[in-house]
């Protein structure tokens, strides 16, 4: 029996987990000496590639300095220096930060803003709107906004109430949804361009921009998830950019730092921001993590956005969109796969097995094959997808597609 209780786990069937020792480039290497490519940036998080080394130059060297410290009536430069380089680069209008330490508590945050705008507003709005097969995270508020399943079963009693809209695949009905949805709606929650963990689904940037034209005439809050969207897994820094929108609210959390460090950042408008500012105390925001903009982690962050400054990252970002169709294109015509998709960096294939639900035995037997063969991929279901860090080369790339080929 372990004594760790590892993340989505059944350890009744899970194999030991795998020690690892170091992370180099895209790669991870265990105790064992063996190698492993990295095909999923471990969990949707390391973009340049593990240990970049000034990132981590930038971890040391903020270790001389603070380490943490309350946020609350405090502020350090690695936070201010932050705030002050992401707006420059998110979508234009967006003007406050607030800082928190996972996704999930990004979510939470805007659902809580989202929520308060209305409520200090004295104009009540509560209803929360969000896509079908969304994910939003796994704590109690994001579960509530995220697709029902398997995964959240034991605690559906407890979720609160969402209007759900169709998954755009007939972009007319989700509209029509939303148009009836809209009116007397807080917000509206989605994931642009991207549904990560509802199974890599795919869609236009027209629908994102239609779908905040509807809630910009009803006055419906537009909170963008781009936790896993952002820091340019679909080809651009920010999804939302392709359909030229700013959100009301953004959350960003998993590229922040590189994927070094914990760190999470919701971005508001000036009405959100405006909404809370009273000298009426009971107008305040509510919210606070100990670790709010943890001084290390911000300069973690601050680095990141040096590099995406300072080196090729929207070259390489296009090479790897290019080596991914290189190697998609043979197999859209592969009867073994269907709906095979791209978006920016990240490819994904569907595998035509008899049970294709997420506790079908398909996923975590691809996933034991590809391990075999030195690759880390993590099928969703019968989804397979590559989503790994820009820095990987196209060598590692064949290992990993014909990982996919040989496990079938
Ligand atoms: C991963 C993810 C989250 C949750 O982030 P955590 O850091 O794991 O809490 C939220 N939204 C989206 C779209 C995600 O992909």
């Amino acid at each position: 029996m372990t004594n760790i209780w590892h993340p989505f786990t059944q350890h009744a069937t899970a194999p030991a987990p795998l020690a690892v020792a170091k992370g180099e480039g895209a790669t991870l290497i265990l105790e064992d000496g063996r190698r492993i490519i990295d095909g999923i940036s471990s969990w949707w998080v390391t973009t340049h590639g593990h240990n970049h080394p000034r990132i981590m130059a930038a971890i040391r060297a903020q270790t001389e300095k603070l380490d943490q410290v309350i946020f609350a009536g405090f502020t350090h430069a690695p936070a201010e220096t932050l705030a002050a380089e992401m707006l420059k680069i998110v979508p234009p209008g967006l003007r406050h930060v607030f800082y928190s330490d996972s996704g999930s508590t990004a979510v939470e945050v805007a659902l809580k803003m989202a929520l308060g705008f209305w409520h200090n507003r004295a104009t009540p709005r509560t209803k929360i709107i969000a896509l079908e097969h969304a994910y939003h995270g796994d704590t109690i508020g994001t579960m509530a906004a995220g697709a029902r399943g398997v995964f959240n079963a034991a605690y559906e009693p407890l979720l609160f109430d969402v209007a759900r809209l169709p998954f755009p695949s007939d972009p007319k009905a989700t509209l029509a949804a939303l148009e009836r949805e809209a009116p007397n709606a807080a917000a509206l929650i989605v994931e642009p361009l991207l549904l990560g963990a509802g199974g890599m689904l795919m869609y236009a940037p027209e629908i994102l921009r239609d779908m905040k034209a509807i809630c910009e005439r009803y006055g419906t809050l537009f909170i963008a998830d781009e936790v896993l969207t952002g820091f340019g897994r679909t080809g651009t820094l920010f999804a939302c950019e392709q359909a030229g929108i700013t959100p009301d609210i953004l959350c960003l959390a998993k590229g922040l730092t590189g994927g070094a460090l914990p760190l999470a950042a919701t971005l508001a408008t000036p009405a959100i921001f405006n909404a809370h500012y009273s000298q009426d105390r009971r107008k305040t925001f509510f919210h606070s993590s100990s670790y709010t903009a943890n001084p290390i982690a911000c300069a973690a962050a601050c680095e990141n956005l040096a590099i995406w400054q300072g080196e090729p990252v929207r070259e390489r970002i296009a090479t790897l969109a290019a080596m991914q169709e290189d190697r998609l294109a043979p197999l859209r015509s592969d009867p073994h796969f269907g709906n095979v998709r791209r978006l920016g960096t990240v490819a994904a294939l569907d595998v035509s097995v008899s049970d294709p639900g997420y506790l079908a035995d398909a996923g975590p037997l691809m996933a034991a094959k590809f391990l075999e063969q030195g690759v880390l991929l993590r099928p969703l279901g019968n989804t397979i997808y590559v989503l790994p860090p820009y820095c990987i080369t196209g060598a590692e790339l064949d290992t990993i597609y014909a990982a996919i080929l040989a496990a079938l």
